[in-house]
């Protein structure tokens, strides 16, 4: 692959898209996908396709999905009392590791940056208000993370809950400050849980 042309070439740009593939490790990559039969290629296209086509957020908590309604909203045994405000789906498989929260999410698709562009309209804050509003919602976990953006969108979070009369909170200290929820594990994320302090 010296001179990478058409298909091959194309490939390469795609790969050296996602995170963390540099050009090397996308050469690595198409390699393995061109040689042999190429049934990984095959599988690998079918599984990109059907989640293009069928992965959408969730109608309730916006995690993402492929119905309705996410697997952690569709479980009777999940208490439908408390909701885990999260900033993203990757923070909601972090927590679902940490295996000690029984309650439900509901995820911002981001956090507030209102210098980056990111105000108030673009996150799912007015969702969370209506699911709080329509009652059964004992305590909204406020689990952004540790950061000045973190922090800001529990603020503003806190801001439009207030009127509802929620109990709110917010993760106890201890996680790296400045870092997301991804890269605590999972005993961390446990305890910030556990000992969680009213906003
Ligand atoms: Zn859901």
């Amino acid at each position: 692959m010296s001179e990478p042309c058409g298909v091959i070439a194309e490939l390469l740009q795609e790969l050296t898209k996602l995170p963390g593939i540099g050009p090397k490790s996308a050469e690595r990559i198409a390699h393995f996908l061109l040689a042999g039969d190429r049934r990984h290629a095959v599988e690998l296209a079918r599984v990109l396709l059907a989640m293009a086509e069928k992965i959408r957020p969730c109608r309730e908590c916006f995690n993402l999905t492929d119905q309705e309604l996410c697997p952690i909203c569709r479980d009777p045994k999940r208490d439908a009392g408390v909701i885990c405000v999260v900033e993203t789906p990757r923070d909601v498989n972090s927590l679902e590791r940490a295996g000690t929260f029984r309650g439900l999410y509901h995820v911002l698709g981001g956090r507030f940056a209102p210098l980056e562009g990111m105000g108030p309209e673009r996150l799912t804050f007015s969702a969370l208000v209506d699911r709080v509003r329509r009652g059964g919602v004992r305590e909204v976990i406020l689990a952004t993370s540790p950061t000045v953006e973190g922090d800001g969108t529990a603020l503003y979070a806190s801001n439009v809950l207030g009127p509802t009369g929620v109990t709110i909170t917010r993760l106890a200290r201890g996680l790296p400050s400045g870092s997301s929820l991804e890269l605590a594990n999972a005993q961390m994320l446990a305890e910030a849980l556990e000992g969680r302090r009213a906003f």
